[in-house]
């Protein structure tokens, strides 16, 4: 039952990410289990009591939700909201056939209409791409920009397509894993694939100048401390990837900071906006995410998709609950 200023949806897709396999590992401190995990999700509204909104509105969720009354949200700055909740954390999210949307997320325009053209498993993908904006933004990605993405996992995928839609002269996608950087490469084409040595081909590919933008696709300190050293002078560095809570800490020549006036900038998830705006992008085919998602499951399934992802044997896995 929807209680009021919710909806019910039918959850068509639901996709699968790094994160889930955190969780469902290792737990997290802001699940207090029983709980359904899921926050990628897009769906059907099969009963409203929201105005607005009926049954048959074809939707998007966002995942994290700002409270939108704190200085920060006040302020347009929605994914450092240090109120902000989750779905499938702090309410039940998409890995079930039918999921309710809390009244928060439709506060802050968190549901979103799915543009004519797209399907419910492309819709799923913009949760993470809102994600790959917040950062392409304030990395401030933009036209002539050399961009190396670090990780060719599905979030590295997003920054290369995102990167070029913001007009970057070139981009490089970077892996220690060839086998995963090749499928990733045939299906997003960067201006060079590079396995091994990633700061000498940088270098090389930049005649020394370095990148203007690095991106650590990656939770890997060694990633982060190479992003740093491999920065054209004025280039920006986004940690976009976290690193594990237990080694966190990473060297960096603070010098190199100083003198090339480099930018290193974090990111924390996705505003509503970013999600309305990710869901635009991919209808205009400006970043097309469909080739991207390569094996598709039935809700029984999530276990096998979660170890799927854990084992990086898939670009995105989508559940169809
Ligand atoms: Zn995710
Ligand atoms: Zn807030």
């Amino acid at each position: 039952m929807a209680g009021p200023g919710e909806v019910k949806i039918r959850v068509r897709n639901c996709s699968t990410c790094g994160t889930d396999v955190k969780i469902y590992k290792h737990g997290h401190h802001h699940i207090d289990p029983p709980r359904v995990m899921g926050h990628e999700i897009a769906g059907e509204v099969v009963e409203s009591a929201a105005p607005g909104w009926s049954a048959g509105d074809r939707v998007q969720v966002i995942a994290a939700i700002p409270c939108g009354r704190c200085a920060e949200c006040r302020r347009g700055r929605m994914t450092v909201c240090p109120n902000q909740e989750s779905m499938g954390y702090h309410y039940d999210g998409g890995f079930a056939e039918y999921m309710v949307v809390p009244a928060k997320v439709l506060a802050v325009d968190g549901l979103n209409r799915i543009p004519a053209g797209v399907g419910f498993a492309e819709a799923s993908v913009a949760e993470p791409l809102a994600c790959v904006l917040n950062g392409q933004e304030l990395a401030r990605v933009g036209p002539g920009d050399d961009v190396v993405v670090m990780g060719s996992g599905p979030i590295g995928c997003l920054h290369v397509r995102l990167a070029r839609a913001r007009g970057a002269a070139r981009v490089f996608l970077a892996d220690i894993n060839p086998d995963r950087l090749a499928v990733a490469a045939a299906l997003v084409r960067p201006d060079a694939a590079i396995h091994a040595e990633v700061e000498e081909q940088v270098a090389k590919l930049t005649d020394g100048r370095g990148a203007d933008v690095v991106i650590t696709a990656a939770a890997a300190g060694a990633a982060q401390e190479q992003a740093i050293r491999m920065a054209a002078r004025q280039g920006r560095i986004s940690f976009f990837g976290g690193l594990p809570k237990d080694n966190p800490i990473i060297s960096c020549d603070s010098n190199l900071v100083h003198y090339r006036e480099l930018t290193i900038v974090g990111a924390n998830g996705s505003s509503p906006a970013h999600n309305a705006r990710a869901l635009e992008l991919i209808a205009t085919g400006a970043v097309p995410v469909a080739d991207l998602i390569t094996e598709r499951l039935p809700l029984p399934d999530v276990l096998a998709a979660i170890d799927t992802v854990a084992r990086g044997a898939a670009i995105k896995v989508t559940i169809e609950p």
